[in-house]
């Protein structure tokens, strides 16, 4: 079957050799299959991602020798997309408005408990709101998130009983409940990471979503969200995390590395390909690069 895989940076600064492994593991099952490798530009958050660095990781990537077919999907110019996937959930019963501050979150959580990636469980607070205070928020225009009735989404039929397919390891069995009202359009940003991601993935029509294991808990929640809205299920293929020398891993805030500081440094795209490899034990590359 040819593949079609993404590589799905966030412009949130330059990218690193961890980057270079997550885009190797998408290019690499697509040229395995015939099929086409995407790149798609996450940049929703338009306070943590820079036009800047969406340039310079167009530069890095081509640097390297990768190639992917254009236009690229921008998130950032599709948020009409996003709010129509909002208004369908919206009409029908699935969300509801949260106005809590985090503060309020964490002081109303009597006890508090975590979802599987590590966010922690919204107690619920708005979803029993009174509807006529609910309105004259609305109405007042009072800043507000919007989360998933957990509760009534599983109450579709076949949500319960939800899994994904892992590339190598077969069924996997999901637990969206677990995340409880998750957060699908944020106060500050008209979407969240979860729906734009599996939007994209659908209208991209990527078959195999390979990406980190840091975002394998949260596969089940986008399951769910496939079901909802009746889109297409891809395969997964969750790969390990480049770390440091000191076991942590590779991540921009802590000043990892970036491509652009190796290639200034005088090293060639085969000695960055091969530093990524034999941190990833990778053994193919794309063919732009020539032979290391
Ligand atoms: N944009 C996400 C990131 O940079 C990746 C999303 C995904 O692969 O699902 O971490």
């Amino acid at each position: 079957m040819k593949e079609i895989t993404r590589f799905a940076p966030s412009p949130t600064g330059h990218l690193h050799l961890g980057h270079v492994a997550s885009a190797l593991h998408g290019w690499r099952a697509a040229a395995e299959s015939g099929g086409t490798f995407v790149l798609r530009v996450e940049d929703i958050d338009t306070v943590r991602c820079r036009p800047g660095f969406i340039i310079d990781l167009y530069a890095d990537l081509e640097w390297l020798g990768l190639s992917w077919p254009r236009p690229v999907r921008q998130q950032s110019r599709h948020m009409d997309d996003y709010r129509r996937v909002l208004d369908s959930l919206d009409a029908r019963g699935l969300l509801y408005p949260c106005f809590c501050t985090r503060r309020d979150i964490t002081e109303s959580a009597a006890a508090p408990h975590h979802a599987p990636d590590g966010t922690m469980v919204y107690p619920g607070t708005c979803r029993h709101m009174d509807p006529g205070r609910r309105a004259a928020l609305l109405a007042a225009g009072t800043p507000h998130a919007l989360r998933l009735d957990m509760a009534r989404a599983l109450e579709l039929p076949g949500a319960r009983t939800l899994a994904w397919d892992e590339a190598g390891h077969g069924p996997q069995p999901c637990d969206p409940a677990a995340f409880g009202d998750v957060v699908l359009a944020r106060k500050d940003v008209a979407a969240s990471y979860h729906l734009c991601v599996t939007h994209d993935d659908a209208v991209q029509g990527v078959t195999l979503v390979t990406r980190g294991v840091d975002l394998r808990p949260a596969t089940a929640l986008h399951r769910l969200l496939q079901h909802i809205m009746g889109w297409p299920v891809p395969r997964y293929s969750h790969h390990a995390l480049l770390c440091d020398g000191t076991g942590r891993r590779l991540a921009k805030r802590d000043g990892a590395v970036s491509i652009r500081a190796m290639r200034d440094a005088g090293m060639t795209p085969a000695q960055v390909w091969r530093a990524a490899m034999a941190a990833d034990h990778i053994s193919a590359v794309p063919s732009g690069v020539g032979s290391l």
